[in-house]
């Protein structure tokens, strides 16, 4: 049988840079008990005095894929970052798109991951510099 992708799916399924440590810090997990699920799953989790952390870069991203997606958090269901939405919505095409998760695959093979960070800035977060 072969397998169908949702519009999102078909786009993250080859990239994974915000579980990579490079968009986000650390991810907000919703309670205790999802910061229980996701250790018990193997997953790294900090206590801060405002919540349960996912610490990144995620020990669940294999290769680009997320090896939990059945059980992943919800901050992670929720997340589309700015390039998936230009996607969706038809204003960057699939091509565009892989272009960019490419051109920031590219620079991230420098020590210097700045200009790797400048593109996800831009484009996957929208944010000006
Ligand atoms: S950075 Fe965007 S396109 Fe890439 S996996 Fe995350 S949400 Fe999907
Ligand atoms: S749990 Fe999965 S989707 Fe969430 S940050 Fe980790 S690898 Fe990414």
């Amino acid at each position: 049988m072969e397998m169908t992708f949702s519009k999102s799916q078909s786009l993250c399924i080859d990239c994974g840079l915000c579980c990579g440590g490079l968009v986000f810090e650390d991810v907000e997990l919703r309670d205790a008990e999802e910061a229980l699920t996701m250790e018990s799953l193997g997953l790294g989790v900090e206590e801060e005095e405002d919540g349960f952390f996912l610490v990144q870069p995620c020990r669940a991203l294999n290769g680009k894929q997320c090896r939990v997606y059945e059980h992943r958090p919800e901050c992670c269901r929720r997340f589309e970052c700015l390039l998936l939405k230009d996607y969706k919505q038809g204003v960057k095409s699939k091509a565009e798109a892989l272009d960019l998760i490419d051109e920031v695959r590219d620079k991230m093979k420098s020590v210097d991951k700045e200009p790797a960070r400048r593109v996800i800035r831009k484009h996957f977060l929208g944010w000006l510099d």
